[in-house]
C-alpha cells in the first residue's frame, strides 16, 4: 500500500504511468453496516472518478458489492454501481466490481448481468478455485462482458472450489482460453489477467498466439508493490500491464488474506518498515 489516503494512491499511479503501467484504485474496507455509509463509500468513488478525470490517468476503479452496502439493501448496491458506471463512463473509463468470498458470488454475478445491460463500461471478477466459474462465464460471455480472471482469495470448502494448486491453475488457463476463443469467434469481451503468476500470464499469451491473437489481446493485473519488476519487464515486453492500488484505514482483513495466501508476506512488510 503507497498510504492510506487516495492522495498518495493517485501519486502512486502517476509514477507508474512513466513505466507504461496503467492503474487501478481500490479503497480497502468491506461489509459496512448501515445504508449511510454505503452512500459514502459511493461518494468518496464518484469523488475519485473525477479526480482522476482531472488529472488524466489511466486509471480505473474498483469496488467491493459489499462496501457498497450488500448486506443491506443490494438494489441499493445496484444503484450505487449505476452512479458509478455513469459518472465513469464521461470520462471512458472502467468500474470494476470484486468478488467476494462464496455466499455473495451467485447475487454479484446477477447483479453484474443488470449492471451491465445498461453499462457497458462495467467489469466483473470472476475466481478460478470456484467450480462453478466456467458455467458463470458462459452466462455472461453473450454480453460481450469485461471479465477480471483471478485465483481467488477466500478460503472455500472443497464441495465448491478446487484446493490444489494444480487444479485452481488448470481452470485458470482454461477459463483464460475459452474468453480468449470467445475475443476470436468476435465476442467483445475484455480480459484481465489477475495474478502474479507470470507463468500462467505466459501459458495464455502462447495461447493467444496459437489462436492469431497478440498479446494485447488481454490485459495482466498485479498488486501494487508485488513483482513490480516483472510488471516493468512485461510493460517493456509490450503487454498490457494494470497495478492495482489499495489504500485506506481498514487494511487488516486486507493484509490478513494477503498473509494467508503467502506467509512470506510478513516479511515482506517487515522489511517495508526498516529504513
Ligand atoms: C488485480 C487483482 C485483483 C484481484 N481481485 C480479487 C477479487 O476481486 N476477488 C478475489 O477473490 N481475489 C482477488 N484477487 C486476489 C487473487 O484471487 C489471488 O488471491 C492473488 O492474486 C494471489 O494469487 P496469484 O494469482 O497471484 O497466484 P499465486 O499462485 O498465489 O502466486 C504466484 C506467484 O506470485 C508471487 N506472489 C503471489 N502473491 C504474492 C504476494 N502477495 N507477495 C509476494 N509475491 C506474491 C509468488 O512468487 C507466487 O509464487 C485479486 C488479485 C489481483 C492481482
Amino acid at each position: 500500500m503507497p498510504g492510506e489516503d487516495a492522495g498518495a494512491a493517485l501519486d502512486a499511479a502517476k509514477t507508474f504511468e512513466a513505466d507504461g503501467i496503467a492503474s487501478m484504485f481500490t479503497r480497502l474496507g468491506e461489509n459496512v453496516t448501515n445504508a449511510d455509509e454505503a452512500k459514502a463509500v459511493a461518494d468518496h468513488y464518484l469523488g475519485l472518478l473525477d479526480t482522476i478525470a482531472e488529472r488524466g490517468l489511466d486509471a480505473e476503479i474498483s469496488v467491493k458489492p459489499t462496501q457498497l452496502g450488500y448486506d443491506v439493501d443490494p438494489a441499493e448496491t445496484l444503484a450505487h454501481l449505476q452512479r458509478l458506471a455513469e459518472r465513469a463512463a464521461a470520462s471512458g473509463k472502467t468500474v470494476w466490481v470484486d468478488m467476494e468470498g462464496s455466499p455473495y458470488v451467485e447475487g454479484t454475478v446477477a447483479m453484474y448481468e443488470r449492471l451491465r445491460a445498461g453499462h457497458p463500461n462495467t467489469g466483473l471478477c470472476l475466481q478460478a478455485y470456484l467450480r462453478r466459474t466456467a458455467g458463470d462465464l458462459q452466462r455472461l460471455l453473450p454480453l460481450d462482458p469485461s471479465i477480471r480472471l483471478v485465483k481467488g482469495a477466500y478460503a472455500e470448502p472443497a464441495e465448491i472450489a478446487y484446493q490444489s494448486r494444480h487444479d485452481v491453475d488448470a481452470n485458470y488457463v482454461a477459463l483464460a482460453v475459452s474468453m480468449l476463443e470467445a475475443a476470436r469467434a468476435g465476442r467483445s469481451v475484455a480480459i484481465g489477467l489477475g495474478t502474479h503468476d507470470v507463468r500462467l500470464v505466459e501459458q495464455v499469451a502462447e495461447h493467444a498466439g496459437a489462436l492469431g491473437l497478440d498479446k494485447r489481446a488481454f490485459e495482466v493485473e498485479m498488486l501494487y508493490g508485488i513483482r513490480m519488476g516483472e510488471q516493468r519487464r512485461l510493460a517493456r515486453e509490450g503487454f498490457r500491464v494494470r497495478d492495482l492500488i489499495a489504500y485506506g484505514e481498514a487494511w487488516y482483513p486486507w493484509y490478513m488474506r494477503r498473509l494467508a495466501e503467502r506467509p512470506a508476506n510478513v516479511l515482506f512488510a517487515l522489511r517495508q518498515l526498516l529504513p
